[in-house]
């Protein structure tokens, strides 16, 4: 069994658009199944030779409600994470911190596994440094910038994320 990186977030924070950046194949959806987990799609990756498989999570049951809006990452998170040996929890640096953000960290913080917390859409990280401050309210780490459609920060994220598996 490969490690697990599994990501985790409200939807469209850019989980997939990340997803598929690290992913070998942005087509490599290898399993699905009931419940929760058919919310979940698992992609073969590697960093440097080390290989993980990589889990994105949501974005495929259309969502009806607030209550199961939150009931479903929530759900989703959870069964992520309690299969991941790393978890990166990625936010949208645009809107800044949401409830919903707010919902994930808690569960977060209740796994106690590595979790990095990525503040994406960081396309200028030089001029948009001051919009990270925001996101240490989660209290789940040092929030990182990325840009997951530029590839801004991936490298040196993927860095400390093969250190740990
Ligand atoms: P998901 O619901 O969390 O999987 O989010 P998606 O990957 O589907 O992305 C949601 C939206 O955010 C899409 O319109 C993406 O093009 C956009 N997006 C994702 N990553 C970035 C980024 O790094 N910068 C910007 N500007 N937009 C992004
Ligand atoms: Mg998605």
């Amino acid at each position: 069994m490969k490690p697990i990186v599994a990501v985790v977030g409200r939807p469209n924070v850019g989980k997939s658009t990340l997803v598929n950046r690290i992913a070998q194949t942005s087509d490599a959806i290898v399993h699905e199944s009931r419940g929760v987990t058919r919310d979940r799609s698992y992609h073969d990756a590697d960093w440097n030779g080390r290989e993980f498989t990589l889990v994105d999570t949501g974005g495929i049951e259309p969502l009806k409600s607030e209550d199961v809006f939150s009931a479903s990452i929530r759900d989703q998170a959870l069964a992520a994470a309690e299969e991941a040996d790393v978890i990166l929890f990625v936010v949208d640096g645009h809107t800044g911190v949401t409830e919903e953000d707010e919902t994930v960290a808690r569960l977060l913080k209740r796994v106690h596994k590595p979790t990095f917390l990525l503040v994406n859409k960081l396309d200028n990280p030089a001029r948009e440094q001051e919009r990270l401050w925001d996101f240490y309210s989660l209290g789940v780490g040092d929030p990182m910038p990325i840009s997951a459609h530029h590839g801004h920060g991936t490298g040196d994220l993927l860095d400390k994320v093969v250190a740990l598996l």
